[in-house]
């Protein structure tokens, strides 16, 4: 299919000739693999330092599912070029050296939020310094500011807003599908849903189901934190628990809409709650096969709460990689891992490319949630950078839509190919 660009009023807008483009309602999509093949002979000459890795890396290459306790063990081993060996292997086996990123922009149509999660910087109360709530036609406006790259996807998520009517946010799709119309819009998380279920006393899949209707086309994976009890208490007691995350996913993927899944690791969790996190999101994907992309965000502690909780400044590079690495043998059912690059820095974002991820995200151009947190990286990178980072690390860039079909640019032209 071929799209031409023009302008329109002061927007760049989308002409489909021929056929339909990314996150048409009429699209088929084709079914994510339920498993991943894969299988191989331990190489004489991988250096496996820890001896308890051994048996692991066997059944790895054998392609044979990890058990919780070996989970344990791989998060409490520190022979990370081991790790990565072996998550690099299954990345190869399922993408080759190919590695995806996409042209999106974030929009946060409000910071206001009811919760006070101490892991957050960027929720605020009505009244505090800094809050704001976007008009409709401001969001529309930011939507379509320095359009200098055609924009795939709209990621929009942002805090639970006490007062503004859910029919606000059903305006906010349909707005942005009115102007935008082949721009795919990816948002909200479960703990936003959860909360416009709760406001609206309509079941969570009800409210799916407007907000389907409206445009929405995809889940973003925010607000899994940790599912533990005991730590979720501690970092965002204000949100929706492990039981409702998983179920507005859930009930997503039965509607037919694609999502994302992350885990927020670096503050006071453990390497079992990490390896529980993980293996609950494994299991859901079994069921639906509805997961995309796996994204394992480290916390950032500047501005929060539970900065102050914490011992340390911030996750490490060692830390950020061993979770890509782990996060790639464990969730043998999820198809891609995500290096987010405003999360880890593009320096350790492109390492990842050799750890287990395929995914670096996108252009994002406005990043407020981890900048808020204290994120030294830019807010957005251009296409050309993303390409030189892929590159460089010896990797093929491929530009997605955000369901993950590749998209072929011209100057004149973008083409999403099925
Ligand atoms: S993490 Fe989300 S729900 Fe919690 S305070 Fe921040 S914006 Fe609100």
């Amino acid at each position: 299919m071929r799209v031409c660009w023009k302008f329109h009023q002061q927007y760049h807008c989308q002409i489909v000739k021929g056929s339909r483009i990314a996150g048409s309602p009429q699209l088929q999509i084709p079914p994510l693999p339920s498993r991943i093949e894969i299988s191989g002979m331990l190489p004489e000459n991988l250096r496996i330092e820890d001896t308890r890795l051994r048996p692991i890396a066997e059944k790895v290459l054998a392609g044979e599912r990890l058990s919780f306790d070996e989970g344990v063990t791989l998060y409490k081993s520190s022979d990370l070029l081991a790790l990565g060996y072996l998550a690099h292997h299954v990345r190869v086996k399922l993408h080759g050296t190919r590695t995806y990123f996409n042209v999106n922009r974030h929009i946060n149509p409000t910071n206001v939020c009811v919760a006070s999660c101490k892991l957050c910087a960027f929720g605020r109360r009505p009244d505090a310094p800094g809050a704001y709530t976007m008009a409709l036609e401001e969001a529309y406006r930011i939507a379509g500011e320095n359009w200098s790259e055609a924009i795939t996807e709209f990621h929009l998520v942002g805090g639970l807003h006490p007062d503004l009517p859910f029919q606000y946010y059903l305006d906010l799709l349909r707005g942005l599908k009115q102007r935008f119309p082949n721009v795919h819009l990816k948002g909200f998380t479960a703990v936003e849903i959860g909360y416009f279920s709760h406001l609206t006393r309509l079941s969570i899949r009800e409210v799916l189901e407007k907000m389907k209707d409206a445009g929405l086309e995809s889940l973003p994976g925010g607000g899994a934190e940790i599912f533990a009890p005991a730590v979720r208490r501690v970092i965002c007691d204000h949100k929706i628990g492990a039981y409702t995350w998983l179920k507005v996913h859930r009930l997503a993927h039965e509607l037919g809409m694609h999502s994302n899944a992350t885990m927020l690791y670096g503050h006071i969790e453990s390497a079992e709650d990490r390896v529980d996190h993980l293996l609950q999101l494994r299991k859901l994907q079994d069921e639906t096969h509805g997961f995309q992309t796996f994204i394992p965000l480290a916390f950032h502690p500047a501005n929060t709460e539970l900065g102050k909780l914490v011992e340390h400044t911030e996750a490490s590079g060692f830390m950020d990689l061993k979770n890509i690495a782990v996060a790639r043998l464990l969730l043998d059912n999820f198809p891609h891992i995500k290096a987010y690059w405003i999360m880890m820095t593009p320096r350790v974002a492109q390492l990842a490319l050799r750890f287990g991820a395929d995914d670096l995200d996108g252009t994002v151009v406005e990043e407020k949630i981890y900048h808020d947190a204290g994120a030294k990286t830019p807010q957005a990178l251009t296409r050309a950078q993303l390409i030189r980072l892929i590159r460089e690390a010896g990797c093929e860039p491929c530009e997605r839509d955000t369901l993950y079909r590749p998209v072929i640019r011209t100057e004149t032209s973008i083409t999403v190919q099925a």
